[in-house]
């Protein structure tokens, strides 16, 4: 059973206040235990390849953020609708509720103190304005790095959240999620992260102050990159640049990716790689093509759960638009030059 806090939650998820939903099965791929700095965390059971799904659940809780403070009622009391939300839970979630951490102590509400502490934000919910975020009882004990090794996405659709892969990685390593934007310079993580009550020590987070601003110039430019193709398509079909040259920055841009430990940002990382396979595409560097778009479906999984159109370009690079276009630029101007 999932609580749903306020009629607002429901009618974003179409559906009624309290939903009992089918419990996920599949073999565990983690395991709960102590970290040798954060408490308890989430290790991985078994390599994990990237893209892959380490768990899958139900939240206990979804509620909108901004949840209302009734001020007149006394300490401890005064957010009803989530005191209510939590009550309607089973005994044995409702003590999975109570058993996350409270790092909030000067919060009165320990319901409140325990959401502050363990949720996870879920966004915008289909036809509603508000920002929402939930409560897990796997998801909430996943630890924090800026440098995550693990991506969750939100399914509205199935009332669940996902936990993936974002790099690869080997069985007892704890699994990592960012709390905080991760292309935010050190001092401003650190700053988001305070209310969590631990510092982070991440290897961006633990750099000397000398080295620290490479990496937080590093993290900046992860967020941005060009998303047309105009450049490539110059090169593509000027036979008088090198063949060195094409994607020459999204190289630079993957270089960046995994001097921060692998960070491949949301959304952003997807133009920089389909240049990538595209530059071996008009190469007709079937490999190189092979590889890259492994690695856009890898990420897209990842981040989405689907594949996102990557696996097709992966068996079949010799079908895209970008084959042989160097080729057929060469072929042209050594006619043009008869
Ligand atoms: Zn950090």
């Amino acid at each position: 059973m999932v609580a749903l806090c306020s009629l607002t939650v429901a009618e974003a998820l179409n559906t009624t206040s309290f939903v009992t939903l089918p419990v996920y099965t599949a073999r565990a791929r983690t395991y709960v235990a102590k970290t040798e700095s954060s408490g308890l965390g989430v290790f991985a059971s078994t390599d994990v390849a990237r893209g892959e799904l380490l768990f899958r659940e139900h939240p206990l809780l979804v509620y909108p953020q901004m949840v209302p403070f009734h001020s007149f009622r006394p300490p401890g009391e005064q957010y009803p609708e989530l005191d209510d939300a939590i009550s309607k839970l089973s005994a044995t979630d409702r003590q999975a509720f109570f058993n996350l951490a409270n790092s909030c102590p000067y919060e009165s509400s320990p319901t409140k103190g325990i959401i502050d502490t363990n949720a996870v934000h879920i966004g915008l919910l289909s036809g509603s304005q508000a920002e929402y975020a939930a409560v897990c009882k796997q998801l909430s004990r996943v630890n924090h790095s800026c440098s995550p090794n693990g991506h969750y996405h939100f399914c509205p659709s199935s009332l669940s959240l996902e936990l993936r892969a974002l790099q690869p990685i080997s069985a007892h390593t704890e699994v990592t999620i960012s709390y905080v934007d991760p292309t935010l310079p050190r001092a401003a993580r650190l700053a988001a992260l305070a209310s969590y009550a631990f510092t982070c020590t991440c290897p961006s987070c633990s750099l000397p102050e000398s080295v620290s601003p490479e990496s937080d110039a590093r993290r900046a430019f992860l967020a941005r990159t060009v998303t047309d193709d105009a450049a490539l398509s110059r090169w593509a079909r000027d036979p008088s640049l090198p063949d060195a040259m094409g994607a020459l920055a999204d190289r630079a841009y993957v270089r960046a990716c995994e001097a921060e430990g692998g960070l491949f940002i949301e959304d952003a990382w997807t133009a920089p790689i389909a240049r990538l396979v595209k530059a071996c595409c008009a190469l007709e560097d079937a490999p190189g093509a092979r590889e890259w778009a492994r690695r856009g479906r890898e990420l897209s999984l990842a981040f989405t759960g689907e594949d996102g159109g990557w696996a097709e370009v992966e068996r079949w690079p010799e079908r895209t638009g970008w084959w042989g276009l160097r080729r057929r630029a060469k072929e042209a101007a050594a006619t043009a030059a008869l």
